[in-house]
């Protein structure tokens, strides 16, 4: 499969057009990942109210599909329960490990399903949505929203 299969409507009009690009100014989530392979940077901020994604944004730089998929990640979480964005969350990074399942709750984030046969860009694709799920952990379990820079490393998917 060529890359150029893979830039699906989709993709390209998330990346033309990003949703959810800024910083909110009072985050209760900030996590910043970078994947060194490709040099992708993504710092996905949140805020959570009475237990659901009231807003979600995402800033950063690096190649189309980073940027495409952290724009769907904000569309796909904003207004999500905590329990139905872990569940969106292990949907999508599953059907990205190549699982066999239904997909189509996810809507137009399949587009990226055709990502997961190119191992080298499967971290572009997946890096905004484990900041995501790295920094509601942290929020879980009341740590600071403001670490260091984490970087997810190949052995994190
Ligand atoms: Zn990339």
């Amino acid at each position: 499969m060529s890359l150029e299969d893979i830039y699906k409507d989709a993709i390209m009009d998330h990346y033309a057009r990003p949703r959810g690009r800024g910083k909110l100014e009072h985050p209760v989530i900030v996590y910043h990942a970078h994947n060194p392979t490709c040099g992708d940077e993504i710092e996905v901020q949140a805020n959570v109210e009475d237990g659901r994604i009231q807003d979600v944004r995402f800033s950063g730089h690096g190649c189309s599909i980073s940027q495409a998929s952290a724009s769907m990640m904000t569309v796909a979480m904003k207004g999500k329960t905590l329990p139905e964005a872990k569940a969106t969350l292990a949907k999508f990074l599953g059907m990205m490990r190549g699982e066999p399942g239904s997909y189509k709750e996810l809507g137009e984030v399949q587009a990226l399903q055709g990502v997961s046969r190119l191992p080298v860009r499967l971290k572009c694709a997946t890096l905004a949505w484990h900041a995501l799920e790295v920094g509601l952990s942290q929020h879980e379990s009341g740590q600071s929203p403001r670490g260091p820079v984490h970087v997810l490393e190949s052995k994190d998917l």
